[in-house]
C-alpha cells in the first residue's frame, strides 16, 4: 500500500522549458545589474573573485558581466555563475518577478493526494533551499505546506539505486510504501531496483514514451492512479 508519494520537479511537476526559457533569460538579463548594485556583498566580491581566478587575470566589473553572460550562453556548468544566478533567482522569486511553473495537473493532484493523508516528498537536483524558494513563489501562491519533506543530491545521486534506499529510510516507511514520479528513464529504474513503485511522467511539451520501457509510464500526474490504486 502507497503511503508516501515521493516526486521529481523538473519534467514531472513543472515544464522544463520554464528553466531554460524563463530562468536562464531571466538571470542574464538581471546580471550587470545584480552585480553592480551589490558589489559590495560579500558573496558577490567572491564571485568575483572566483570569476578571475579562471581567467587568471585581474577584470573589471563590465568584463565580469560579459564573461558571466557569455558562460550563460554556454550553458557552462561553473561554480561563481551557478551561485550568482541562485542569487539573482532569490531575489526575482521574493519580488514577484519569478513565479515557479507548475502544470495545473501537478497542484490540483497533489492537493488531492495530500488532502487523502498521503506524504509528499520531493527530490530534486536543484538544493533544498532552492527547491522551497520555489514552492513558496509558485504560479499558485505559497504551496510549501503540501510537502513533508524534501531531498537533493546530498542524500546522493539520483541515478543510484542507494538513493532511494536512504530515502525511505529517512522517511520511515518500506520502499515499497513509496511511489516515485519522475521523467527520468534511469530514475525510475533505480527506484525500482530500490524497492519503490515508479512510474515514468511523460509530458508531450517536455519528452517522449520510451518503447518496450519496463515499467508504466503516464503523460501527467491525473493519469497515475489509471496505473496505480490510490
Ligand atoms: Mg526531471
Amino acid at each position: 500500500m502507497v503511503k508516501a508519494i515521493l516526486l521529481d520537479i523538473e519534467g514531472t511537476l513543472s515544464s522544463i522549458s520554464y528553466v531554460k526559457d524563463v530562468m536562464f533569460p531571466y538571470s542574464k538579463k538581471k546580471l550587470k545589474q545584480f552585480l553592480e548594485e551589490n558589489r559590495e556583498n560579500e558573496k558577490v566580491k567572491q564571485i568575483i573573485k572566483q570569476v578571475e581566478d579562471i581567467e587568471g587575470k585581474k577584470l573589471s566589473l563590465e568584463e565580469v558581466a560579459q564573461i558571466l553572460e557569455k558562460w550563460i550562453d554556454e550553458d557552462k556548468k561553473v561554480t561563481p555563475l551557478k551561485e550568482l544566478q541562485g542569487l539573482i533567482w532569490k531575489e526575482g522569486f521574493e519580488s514577484g518577478e519569478l513565479k515557479g511553473h507548475l502544470y495545473e495537473d501537478a497542484y490540483k493532484k497533489l492537493k488531492e493526494w495530500k488532502d487523502k493523508g498521503y506524504q509528499l516528498y520531493i527530490y530534486s537536483s536543484g538544493s533544498v533551499g532552492a527547491q522551497k524558494l520555489y514552492f513558496s513563489h509558485s504560479e499558485y501562491g505559497n504551496i510549501l505546506d503540501l510537502f513533508s519533506g524534501h531531498f537533493d543530491t546530498k542524500i546522493g545521486n539520483k541515478k543510484e539505486q542507494k538513493s532511494y534506499e536512504k530515502i525511505a529510510k529517512e522517511i520511515g516507511l518500506k520502499p515499497e510504501e513509496i511511489l516515485f514520479l519522475t521523467d527520468n528513464p534511469d530514475e525510475v529504474k533505480s527506484a525500482e531496483k530500490a524497492g519503490m513503485k515508479a512510474i515514468r511522467i511523460v509530458r508531450p511539451e517536455d519528452s517522449e514514451y520510451i518503447q518496450d520501457f519496463p515499467y508504466p509510464q503516464v503523460k501527467n500526474l491525473e493519469e497515475v492512479e489509471n496505473v496505480v490504486k490510490l
